[in-house]
């Protein structure tokens, strides 16, 4: 398992993460901290984070890049094989904790798969 050096902007974006019970896209984590820290510090820091299995990643609505908290995760592995939900009139994304019977292709071995769900949330529905 690799070492996350605690620098600044990891103990800022690991707070963020650790404040929030969704998803949350790396261009909004952009406009909170872009005074505080670069670009290209705060992907470069994402990127390190799904490395050692405690964000994963995943397409949003119109390609934008969403992270979220991992559940059990290690560095050699991430178990994110559940689906995402992206609310279409607040923008919320989350996690949904179902799991989702992938189809057996024969000949073929998948690595990975993702699946976004788009609606409307709870606090949208009333
Ligand atoms: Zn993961
Ligand atoms: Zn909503
Ligand atoms: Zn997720």
């Amino acid at each position: 398992m690799g070492v996350i050096r605690k620098t600044k902007a990891v103990e800022v974006l690991l707070d963020e993460f650790n404040a929030s019970a969704v998803a949350i896209s790396a261009k909004k984590l952009i406009e909170q901290l872009g005074t505080k820290f670069n670009k290209t510090t705060i992907y470069r820091v994402l990127d390190k984070l799904e490395d050692d299995g405690i964000l994963h990643s995943f397409l949003g609505k119109e390609g934008h890049k969403w992270y979220a908290k991992c559940n059990g995760c290690t560095a050699s592995e991430h178990s994110d094989l559940h689906p995402h939900f992206q609310c279409l009139s607040c923008g919320k994304v989350d996690c949904l904790s179902v799991s989702v019977a992938l189809p057996k292709l024969p000949n073929r071995k998948i690595e990975f798969s993702q699946l976004l769900i788009q609606g409307k949330c709870e606090e949208c529905l009333v």
